[in-house]
């Protein structure tokens, strides 16, 4: 991709400007009851080594057979990727000693992965959009995990992790700044939110990234990156980005070289730190699995389920703008949690007039629910005003029954004591003045009333604004403010 430089993203070094590299790969926690190699609960939490079957131990004459729901779920997941399929994909042992990985080798696809190169569309700022390459996506087994901190003179291990299937969702080196590498990681865990894939649960460590930093003058060739392992929120991600940046560049300027090293992140210090020099594969030994044949399907299992994925937010966005004129960026906003998405098109469904008032709707969601939600810590799950409510407002405004300023205090009533806004209404007398009658006799009241003002608005006719904040303050701001503007137009003759 070649893209042109944006200045903005450079930064700045004592001898010029700097490009920042950036390539992820995204260990993702299949969604899935079993782990990948057996029949063992994937559930979270639970005793130390309560789910754990006799292959997740590596018990001797244990074998492995595949989960087909983990294989679905990696098909899916390529699916939503836009990305190349292989019928055909080999699981590799990968070897290596550590005390949480009794088998002494991982499980993974090293040479053949299930799933090939696809791209992420990412929307950044200012309607801008990047895409990011996946260069594959493949099967893995996780490890489980040591415990240093539970006895003093011991160290416990916990299988419970152990077996679990992982995604590992590997970019092309496409990212060119923090926020970029952020908002990829974003819009990535959205995509496996809709695919239901992935639950994205970074505080849990389903989602966690490796990130690949290097920097170069623009222009020049790749420079020699490090690599920061398991960084788990994306905020870290971005600060570990920018730290190691400057870290490189800061080498560079004083004639050092970059050593290729795997580094470790230290959120609380803020900076990257060096954990070792970068293995290479052939340190792993990689050779195929002797266990497991080759995983094959054919195209029609694709084909199927390619049929029953749910519309992913790339398509929703677009459907949102087409059908409702929204924005880019107000569509982007809905999209962007399940939840959103969801609760817009529960709205929809309830409005009386759809093609009308779908715009004014979203609005009414981004602006005044999400926007109220947000200021008092609440989410849509906990949101005391449903889907019905806010179309029955929305359908009040749509028809011209009430103002949107009524609207907004109708709207602060169904927060607070709840209730069916159409009854509301009625009962609370917010109904709109329509009556042009009833209009005109206050206009010339307030005409009458005011002769100095007519004068001066004859004359300057920018002064009708004070007439019409007159006539709405007479009214309780129930008249409809444009037909009180033309009454006056005609009345002032101007
Ligand atoms: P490995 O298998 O050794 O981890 P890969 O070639 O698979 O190496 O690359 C791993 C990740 O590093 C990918 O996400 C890729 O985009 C990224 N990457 C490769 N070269 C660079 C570079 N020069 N700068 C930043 N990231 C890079
Ligand atoms: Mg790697």
């Amino acid at each position: 991709m070649n893209a042109p430089l944006d200045p903005k993203k450079l930064i700045k070094g004592a001898t010029g400007d700097w490009e920042v590299v950036i390539g992820l790969e995204i260990h993702a926690q299949v969604t899935s009851n079993s782990k990948l190699f057996s029949g063992a609960s994937t559930e979270f939490g639970g005793e130390p080594n309560e789910h754990v079957s006799l292959v997740d131990a590596a018990m001797p004459g244990m074998l492995p057979v595949i989960n087909e729901e983990c294989v679905a779920q990696a098909i899916r997941t390529g699916l939503g990727l836009k990305a190349q399929i292989n019928l055909r994909s080999t699981f590799d042992r990968k070897n290596y000693f550590y005390p949480d990985l009794p088998q002494g080798y991982q499980i993974s696809q090293y040479k053949s992965p299930i799933v090939g190169e696809g791209a992420v569309i990412v929307d950044m700022r200012e309607g801008e959009s990047i895409t990011v390459g996946i260069e594959r996506l493949h099967l893995e087994q996780d490890a489980g995990k040591s415990l240093h901190d539970q006895h003093p003179t011991m160290s416990f291990v916990d299988l419970n992790r152990s077996g679990v299937a992982l995604m590992e969702i590997v970019s092309k080196p496409d990212m060119r700044s923090s926020e970029e590498a952020r908002a990829y990681v974003t819009k990535l865990r959205t995509i496996l939110r809709y695919l239901g894939t992935c639950d994205g649960d970074m505080e849990k460590g389903n989602l966690r990234a490796d990130v690949n930093v290097s920097v170069r003058k623009p222009g020049a060739p790749f420079g020699t990156r490090c690599e920061i392992k398991n960084v788990n929120s994306i905020r870290f991600i971005g600060q570990a980005i920018e730290y190691e940046a400057r870290r490189q560049i800061g080498i560079l300027e004083d004639g050092g070289t970059i050593d290729q090293e795997t580094r470790l992140y230290d959120p609380g210090k803020g900076e990257t730190r060096s954990m070792r020099s970068k293995e290479e594969a052939h340190d792993y030994r990689y050779f195929p699995d002797p266990d497991l044949l080759p995983l094959e399907f054919t195209a029609g299992y694709v084909e199927e389920l390619k049929s029953k994925l749910p519309e992913l937010p790339d398509e929703k966005r677009a459907r949102f703008m087409a059908d409702f004129g929204l924005t880019p960026y107000d569509a982007s906003v809905l999209v962007a949690e399940r939840e959103s998405a969801d609760f817009y098109e529960a709205v929809l469904a309830k409005l009386a007039n759809k093609a009308r008032d779908g715009k004014l709707a979203a609005n009414w969601v981004i602006n005044e629910l999400f926007g109220r939600l947000n200021k008092e810590g609440q989410d849509i799950a906990s949101s005391p005003v449903s889907a019905a409510q806010i179309a029955g407002i929305v359908d009040l405004i749509g028809e011209e029954t009430i103002s949107g300023k009524i609207a907004k205090d109708l709207f602060e009533i169904v927060w607070t004591k709840g209730g069916d806004p159409k009854v509301l209404v009625d009962e609370l007398g917010m109904k709109q003045v329509t009556d042009l009658g009833a209009i005109e006799k206050v206009v010339d009241d307030i005409i009458a009333a005011n002769p100095d003002k007519v004068a001066q608005a004859k004359a300057k006719p920018t002064m009708i604004g004070w007439f019409v904040g007159q006539v709405m303050k007479a009214s309780g701001g129930k008249t409809n403010p444009q037909a009180v503007n033309d009454i006056l137009k005609t009345k002032l003759g101007i």
